[in-house]
C-alpha cells in the first residue's frame, strides 16, 4: 500500500535532483563559456599588443628591415626601409624585384639562402642619388631546421662614404700642394749642389726661390693645422665684447705695406659695433678677407671694410674691393678647401687655397654666416654676420 506514494516521492526526488544538477551544469557551462571567451579575448589582445609592440620596435629602428617569407615575398618592411627606398605603397606580398627592381638585391637573397647568411654586403644604388647601403642578410629557420624566410637589414653608408671620399680628396690635395713647393726646393738645392753655387748671382737667385717656397710650405702647414683644429672642434671660441672697428684698424696696420706694394687704399668705414666674438679668431677672419681683397683687387684701387647692425641681435660686416671679381658659378665654391678661381694667380700671390675655408669655419663656430657677392669686372664683396653683444652689455662696454 505504501509503494505508490513512495514511488511518486522517489520520482519527484529524482526529478528534483535532475533539475538541480541541470541548473548547476548550465550555470557552470555558462561560466566556462564566459571564461573561455575572456581567455580568447585576452589572447587576441595579447597578440594585437605583441604585434603593435613589434611594429613600434621595427619602425623605431634606424636601419631598414625587410622580412621575406618562404616564397621570397615581402612579409614585413619597416618605416626606415620604406624611407630608404622612397616607397609609400603597401609592400606585403610583393617580391623584391617588383618593388625595387634591383637585380643585385634579388641575387643577394638567393645567396643568403644558399650560404645561410651574407654579412657586410655593400650595395650602390645609383637610382637613389648614389646611395651606398650595407646589407646583412640571414635565413630564418624553424625548430625543424626548415627555411621560414629571410631577414635583411640595411644600413645607410652614404654619409660615411662621402666623408671617406672627402678625406681621400683632402689627402690627395694636401699631398699635391706640399709636393709642388717641395719639389721646387729639392730641384734648386740639387742644382746648387751640382755646381750652380759657384756662381754667386745664380745661387742668390736660387736661394730666394728656395726661401719663398719654404715660406709657402710653412703657410700651408699653418693653415692645415688651423683647419684640422677647427674641424675637429678642438678650438674653443672665447666670446667677449669686441670692437670691430678697432680690429679692422689693427688688421689694416698689419697689411698696410702689402697694400702699398699694389698702391691699394684701405678704408675703414665700420661704425662703432660691438660683437660678441673671439678677438683672435675675428682678427684672423678680417685679415684673410682683407688680404684676399688686396691680392685679387685692382692695383691702385681701394678696399673698404664696413658694416651695420641687423635686427635680431646680429651684426653684418662687409669687405669690398674693386678688382675683377668672382664668376657667378664660383661664388659658393670659393669657400671649399683648395678651390681657386685662378690657380696660377693664387699660387703666385702665395695663396694656400685654405683662407676662405678657415674664414667659413670660424664664422660658423660663432653661429654666423659668410657669403660673397660679385659682378664680373665690378669687384667682389664678402659678407659675414656675427652675434652682437646684448644691448645692455654693449652700453657698458662703450661707456668704459
Ligand atoms: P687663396 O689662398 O687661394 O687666396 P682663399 O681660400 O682665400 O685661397 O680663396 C679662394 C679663391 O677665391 C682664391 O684663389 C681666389 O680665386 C678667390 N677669391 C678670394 N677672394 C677674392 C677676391 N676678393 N676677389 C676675387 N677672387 C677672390
Amino acid at each position: 500500500m505504501l509503494w505508490p506514494p513512495l514511488t511518486i516521492l522517489a520520482i519527484a526526488a529524482a526529478v528534483g535532483i535532475f533539475i538541480f544538477w541541470r541548473k548547476k551544469f548550465t550555470r557552470l557551462e555558462r561560466k566556462m563559456q564566459v571564461e573561455m571567451e575572456d581567455f580568447q579575448r585576452h589572447q587576441q589582445q595579447t597578440t594585437i599588443d605583441a604585434k603593435a609592440q613589434q611594429q613600434v620596435l621595427f619602425n623605431s629602428m634606424l636601419e631598414g628591415l625587410l622580412l621575406l617569407d618562404r616564397s621570397r615575398r615581402i612579409y614585413l618592411a619597416n618605416r626606415a626601409f620604406k624611407n630608404l627606398f622612397g616607397v609609400k605603397t603597401e609592400l606585403r606580398g610583393k617580391t623584391v624585384m617588383e618593388v625595387l627592381r634591383l637585380h643585385e638585391l634579388a641575387e643577394l637573397v638567393e645567396r643568403a639562402e644558399t650560404e645561410n647568411q651574407v654579412f657586410d654586403y655593400e650595395l650602390k644604388v645609383p637610382e637613389l642619388n648614389e646611395r651606398w647601403l650595407q646589407v646583412n642578410a640571414a635565413v630564418i629557420s624553424n625548430s625543424a631546421g626548415e627555411r621560414e624566410g629571410t631577414i635583411l637589414v640595411f644600413h645607410d653608408l652614404t654619409r660615411l662614404k662621402q666623408l671617406e671620399r672627402t678625406r681621400e680628396e683632402f689627402v690627395a690635395n694636401v699631398s699635391h700642394e706640399l709636393r709642388t713647393p717641395l719639389s721646387l726646393i729639392k730641384g734648386y738645392v740639387e742644382t746648387l749642389l751640382d755646381g750652380a753655387r759657384n756662381n754667386p748671382e745664380v745661387s742668390e737667385h736660387f736661394l730666394h726661390i728656395i726661401a719663398r717656397n719654404a715660406e709657402r710650405l710653412d703657410l700651408l702647414i699653418q693653415d692645415l693645422l688651423t683647419i684640422s683644429a677647427l674641424e675637429s672642434g678642438r678650438v674653443q671660441i672665447q666670446l667677449q665684447p669686441v670692437s670691430l672697428r678697432a680690429i679692422a684698424e689693427k688688421v689694416f696696420a698689419d697689411l698696410k705695406s702689402r697694400a702699398g706694394t699694389r698702391s691699394i687704399t684701405l678704408k675703414n668705414e665700420l661704425p662703432d659695433l660691438i660683437a660678441n666674438a673671439d678677438e683672435g679668431r675675428l682678427e684672423q677672419v678680417l685679415a684673410n678677407l682683407v688680404d684676399n681683397a688686396i691680392k685679387y683687387g685692382r692695383p691702385q684701387g681701394s678696399v673698404i671694410v664696413g658694416g651695420k647692425s641687423l635686427d635680431g641681435g646680429k651684426i653684418e660686416v662687409f669687405i669690398q674691393d674693386d678688382g675683377p671679381g668672382i664668376p657667378a658659378e664660383s661664388l659658393d665654391r670659393v669657400f671649399e678647401r683648395f678651390y681657386r678661381v685662378d690657380k696660377a694667380r693664387s699660387r703666385e700671390q702665395g695663396g694656400t687655397g685654405l683662407g676662405l675655408s678657415i674664414v667659413k669655419h670660424i664664422i660658423q663656430n660663432h653661429g654666423g654666416e659668410v657669403w660673397a657677392k660679385s659682378e664680373a669686372g665690378k669687384g667682389a664683396t664678402f659678407f659675414f654676420t656675427l652675434p652682437a653683444l646684448p644691448v645692455k652689455a654693449a652700453e657698458v662696454v662703450e661707456a668704459a
